[in-house]
């Protein structure tokens, strides 16, 4: 008989999104917090154009995009890796810093991805707890053991939405265990940047590693392309462990063609923003509890996991799917990503008419 790793068979597959709907009503999907817009039309052009050199393997160490990365983001050239997503930087962080004789941390209601990563690494997973549905430095610092080799952090978070200021982030790195390797996702980053100052200088430290995506704020999820800022040692290691040629032509030309298209990005921020922001107010006047949020989505938290699978269901059936969110330990909560008007409008009609038919 074949059997697999039993690390690999004693574990559940990812949970994706579950888009299906009943037959006959357009699919409307808030599942997966993808732009509301497609990419910066250079973005496709360039992407297109990268085509005709198809026949040939891309470039491994990503030179033209990582300058133009470390021109944007005033960033040394030599500190930047590109991932298939940032998932792909996420694993290889843990295959190559974790093992089956030490632990991983992360917050209670962190991405659950976090949690897959470090099972593919045999590590032991552990979590602290979150505060009024925000990270908690403390909680963290408290939760660290003698065997914590890495702690993922994502700022804003992923459900939640929420954030913690660059000085909770610093007094964190502070405070931590110098041995420990602090990762801040900032997957969500780009709608928070006007809030923030930049945390990509804790990377000199040595122990620290910024992780960026154009998957949200860009709006390339579907081309795969994620970035981060390593100290020099971190690096060479996780290369050992990266797909030698992971990003395509295709997703390499069009990240770079969206990175110099930052007002097409910022545009995106804010028209996300002030959709976002009407659709909470909406929601919080028909009665649901809903945290503040610095991304491009948003966390509705109901009474229970009843609730939440009956709203799910009440939406479902008009074709509109959200994303439960049972894997970050929140089976009380459904995620809403922030779509067009049109979609988010829908949205809002059946969750204003199930609140009134459940909490009359
Ligand atoms: C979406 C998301 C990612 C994954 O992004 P890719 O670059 O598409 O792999 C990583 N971290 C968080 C917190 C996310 O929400």
């Amino acid at each position: 008989m074949i059997r697999a790793s039993s690390h690999i068979a004693s574990m559940s597959p990812y949970a994706v999104a579950q888009l299906d709907t009943p037959s006959g009503k357009r699919l409307v999907s808030l599942a997966q917090n993808e732009s509301l817009r497609p990419p910066s039309p250079n973005a496709i052009t360039l992407a297109q154009a990268a085509m005709t050199g198809g026949h040939l393997y891309p470039d491994p160490s990503w030179k033209d995009l990582r300058s133009v990365l470390s021109q944007q983001y005033k960033i040394p050239f030599d500190d930047i890796l590109c991932g298939n997503g940032s998932m792909e930087l996420i694993a290889c962080i843990a295959y190559a810093f974790a093992d089956e004789k030490n632990a991983v941390l992360a917050p209670a209601h962190a991405y659950p991805f976090f949690q897959t990563a470090t099972q593919l690494a045999r590590a032991r997973f552990d979590t602290a707890p979150e505060h009024n549905g925000c990270v908690c430095v403390d909680a963290l610092l408290t939760a660290q053991q003698p065997d914590t080799r890495i702690l993922f952090l994502a700022n804003p978070g992923n459900p939640t939405g929420t954030r913690i200021s660059r000085g909770e982030i610093r007094r964190l790195r502070d405070e931590m265990r110098d041995d420990v390797l602090l990762v801040i996702d900032e997957a969500y980053g780009e709608f928070a940047d006007h809030l923030n100052e930049p945390v990509f200088d804790l990377v000199n430290r040595g122990n620290t590693v910024v992780l960026r995506t154009f998957s949200k704020a860009y709006g390339l999820a579907g081309l795969r392309v994620g970035w981060g800022v390593f100290p020099a040692m971190i690096a060479e290691q996780i290369r050992k462990v990266m797909n030698p040629s992971n990003i395509s032509l295709a997703g390499q030309a069009a990240a770079k063609a969206a990175l110099e298209d930052q007002c097409y990005m910022q545009d995106t921020c804010v028209m996300t923003a002030n959709l976002r922001d009407d659709f909470i107010i909406r929601l919080r006047r028909a009665g649901y509890d809903l945290p503040d949020s610095f991304t491009n989505f948003v966390l509705i938290r109901l009474k229970d996991a009843e609730e939440a699978k009956s709203l799910d269901l009440a939406l479902r059936k008009e074709g509109l799917v959200l994303r439960a969110q049972g894997g970050a330990g929140l089976p009380n909560c459904l995620r809403v990503t922030v779509g067009v008007a049109d979609d988010l409008d829908m949205a809002a009609d059946v969750l204003e008419h199930w609140i009134k038919e459940v909490r009359p």
